[in-house]
């Protein structure tokens, strides 16, 4: 008897033993199918959402697509365009032959309709601070020093469709500045290559710009100026070009000087502030540009001195202002 119930004991052990087996076996049975088919799930999801940003990044690029050319373009653009903003300084401060601006031009025989000897004429000087090349790495700091004297000025701009200008151009509309035109490659090559690819760039600048500040910009200034020569095209054809599309075209009769060879802080002050009293409309030109930071330092000074003229005031371009213009 005893012996019988020893086997049944065992019996009983031994069968609770394979039970626990039986739900571990199935346990991990279990468990290898479920994890794999989780982890399935979750990457499905995450296939799912990827899908959706590629999408969603696809519709975005041929947005940009459509407007600006193809996304190389995009992001090349801004780059070119300070490329040969730099050649075109590099080619002032040379004097080589790719030296874009005549500097033979004798700004004080440049016509601006009696603007000159302003002590035969009675009234206000008037001065344009106006800024080629832009947005930059100078622009804010520009900005802060015209808000800090109150004092509104003109930015000929160039396309840069990098989000980190974004800002700038709202900033020159939103504080008053004039918005003008400074073709949106800059590259030379193609602007003065036609009539063609000029009206392209310049149509596609005022795109650009009114997309950006909701501003329909209406003054352009010719890179190099409309007394370059470099343009393949005769500049008469492009100024009719502009006049077709109501747009007024400004060159400078002083010169910051700020683009070459040897400039600094005190050549840029005495550049502008020697030469204007020279003038009764007085159209500056000055560059805004990553590397031309003497002319940021110049700048509160130069105001000062311009504020302390008599009967002299600092203004944006408007349709008043007087264009002064090297050729006609
Ligand atoms: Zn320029």
């Amino acid at each position: 008897m005893t012996s019988d119930k020893e086997t049944s004991k065992k019996g009983k052990v031994y069968s609770k033993r394979i039970q626990c087996l039986r739900r571990l076996i199935v346990a991990t049975v279990a468990a290898s199918c479920l994890i794999p088919t989780c982890i399935c799930i979750i990457l499905a999801i995450k296939y799912d959402r990827l899908k959706g940003d590629l999408d969603q990044s696809r519709a975005d690029l041929s947005w940009y697509r459509e407007r600006y050319g193809t996304e190389m373009e995009i992001f090349a653009q801004e780059a070119e365009a300070q490329a040969d903003a730099s050649v075109e300084d590099a080619a002032g401060e040379a004097g080589s032959v790719e030296e874009p601006v005549n500097m033979d031009v004798d700004y004080a025989n440049v016509d601006v309709s009696g603007a000159q000897n302003p002590e035969d004429i009675e009234g206000t000087r008037y001065v344009y601070l106006t800024f080629d090349d832009g947005p930059s790495s100078s622009t804010a700091e520009i900005l802060d020093i015209l808000a800090e004297y109150d004092v509104k000025a003109t930015f000929f701009v160039c396309g840069k469709p990098d989000a980190r200008y974004t800002d700038l151009y709202k900033r020159i509309v939103d504080e008053g500045h004039t918005l003008g035109m400074h073709s949106y490659s800059h590259k030379y090559n193609v602007i003065y290559d036609s009539t063609v690819s000029f009206k392209a760039d310049l149509d596609k600048l005022r795109v650009f710009l009114y997309e950006t500040t909701g501003v329909w910009a209406k003054y352009y200034r010719f890179p190099g100026g409309s007394s370059n020569n470099v343009s393949t095209v005769d500049m008469k054809e492009l100024v009719d070009c502009l006049n077709d599309s109501d747009i007024t075209f400004f060159d400078w009769n002083v010169s910051a000087g700020d683009d070459r060879a040897g400039s600094n802080k005190t050549t840029i002050y005495n550049n502008i502030v020697e030469n204007i009293p020279r003038f009764k409309h007085c159209v500056v030109l000055m560059h805004d540009a990553a590397d031309k930071k003497a002319t940021v330092e110049a700048l509160p000074e130069i105001i000062e001195a311009i504020q302390a003229m008599d009967d002299t005031v600092i203004y944006p371009i408007t349709d008043d202002t007087l264009p002064v213009q090297h050729i006609k």
